[in-house]
């Protein structure tokens, strides 16, 4: 019998879902793979974060952010309406627990667009259920293209998103996986890698014991 026979229909819903929290630099090609990984993956979801920056060209309010304003913000992060919240950069960002939880326990798992301040808040909350991927670009200069590509943003602006960015990078080795993002079908494999595996860890499929249990008996 192969592996496959722990997420196969017999056994679907007894599996814990995973937290797949992803990180990177801005730039570095994070959005569109998360995206890609959904696309294909039925059983994943994305978390949508709260921010109180201003929407970019493009994104839309609950798809790709919920964007709200600081004080709204500030009400749903006291009150405990939120996982992990952070400043990163100049603004605020947030992930919702409930929508979390809702997919958790239907035995989806979740994929977090979010930074390594959010990252290592969720592994203190959910160390077994979190598994943390960082994406790197294949060089400094790229990122700095791509992000000029996004032609949105002033010179002032990119350099300070560079900085950032290796601030970030800075925290590569808090992560149980890194990729690097050299070729775009080639780091998504090694993401459906990663979660495919994942899925397969022991520790994720509580009714082992039982099922052990039994065979022994047998
Ligand atoms: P951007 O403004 O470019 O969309 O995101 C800026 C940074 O904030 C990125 O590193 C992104 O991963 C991070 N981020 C987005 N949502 C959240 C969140 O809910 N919590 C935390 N801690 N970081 C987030």
């Amino acid at each position: 019998m192969t592996g496959d026979h722990l997420t196969g229909p017999a056994f679907r819903g007894q599996r814990r879902g995973l937290m797949l929290v992803l990180s990177s630099p801005s730039g570095a090609g994070k959005t569109t793979l998360s995206q890609r990984l959904i696309a294909q993956n039925p059983d994943l979801v994305l978390s949508v974060s709260v921010t109180t920056r201003a929407p970019r060209p493009g994104e839309r309010d609950g798809v790709d952010y919920h964007f709200t304003n600081e004080e709204a913000f500030l009400e749903q992060a006291f009150s405990g309406q939120f996982f992990e919240w952070a400043k990163v950069f100049d603004h605020y960002y947030g992930t919702p627990r409930g929508p979390v939880e809702d997919a958790l326990d239907d035995g989806r798992d979740v994929v977090f667009d979010i930074d390594w301040q959010g990252a290592r808040k969720l592994t203190q909350q959910a160390p077994d259920d979190v598994v943390r991927i960082f994406i790197l670009p294949p060089s400094l200069t790229l990122l700095r293209e791509r992000l000029k590509k996004r032609a949105q943003d002033s010179d002032e602006i990119i350099n300070g998103r560079m900085e950032r960015a290796k601030s970030e990078i800075a925290h590569w080795s808090e992560y149980d996986y890194v990729v690097v993002n050299d070729d775009f079908a080639r780091a998504l494999e090694k993401l459906n890698q990663i979660l495919h595996a994942e899925r397969l860890r022991r520790t994720r499929h509580p009714w082992l014991d039982g099922f052990v249990g039994e065979l022994m008996e047998e």
